[in-house]
């Protein structure tokens, strides 16, 4: 407010701010056009959790969205069946799926970052689960599969995000791990 407000750091979600050199390093893009790409994959992404929260209205529950009182601000809160539901995309929270893969250029930089946000999802996890919360975590890849029809793969998991709910288990993942490209197009072949 005063007109001499004492410099610090600012933080965004508990990480330093990045030094003014790694700025530079990443910024290929200008400025305009980083929001416009960061800004179409949020928009994607709340464009699936839209679709998914509305199936699980349709099937009763009642949540709460995006509490900044619970770490991490979760997606979705059911309180009367202690559970959460996260919608993670792939990529930004590092998920080492085929839809996970590093950029080529500055890999080093990317791999950092990424692994960062990985450790706080794993962090605020364990937060929550000590709280008493039960956690589900739903990736991207899990719906986004080409040749499968994206309305019956949601009307699947808001199936199986139901189970969940329903249950007493602390921790699911769906899928249960990662799948990368080859291993998914190996799990065709016979198993053994
Ligand atoms: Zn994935």
């Amino acid at each position: 407010m005063g007109a001499l407000t004492p410099w610090r750091p600012q933080t965004r979600r508990g990480f330093p701010r990045r030094n003014a050199r790694e700025n530079r390093a990443v910024d290929i893009v200008d400025k305009a056009t980083r929001s416009r790409m960061m800004a179409a994959v949020r928009a994607k992404n709340s464009k699936i959790e839209l679709a998914f929260r509305r199936r699980l209205f349709a099937m009763g529950f009642r949540y709460r969205l995006h509490r900044r009182d619970l770490p991490g601000t979760p997606d979705i809160v059911l309180p009367r069946h202690e559970a959460i539901v996260l919608v993670h995309g792939c990529f930004w929270h590092h998920h080492g799926c085929h839809l996970s893969q590093l950029p080529a250029t500055r890999t080093a930089w990317w791999r950092k970052k990424l692994q960062r946000n990985r450790e706080r999802d794993i962090q605020v996890a364990a937060e929550l689960t000590k709280e008493g919360w039960r956690v589900l975590t739903i990736w991207e890849c899990s719906f986004r599969k080409s040749g499968v029809d994206r309305e019956r793969k949601l009307d699947e998991l808001s199936q199986k995000a139901r189970d969940f709910i329903l249950s007493t288990r602390k921790r699911q993942q769906i899928p249960a791990r990662p799948v990368r490209m080859n291993e998914s197009v190996q799990s065709r072949g016979p198993t053994r």
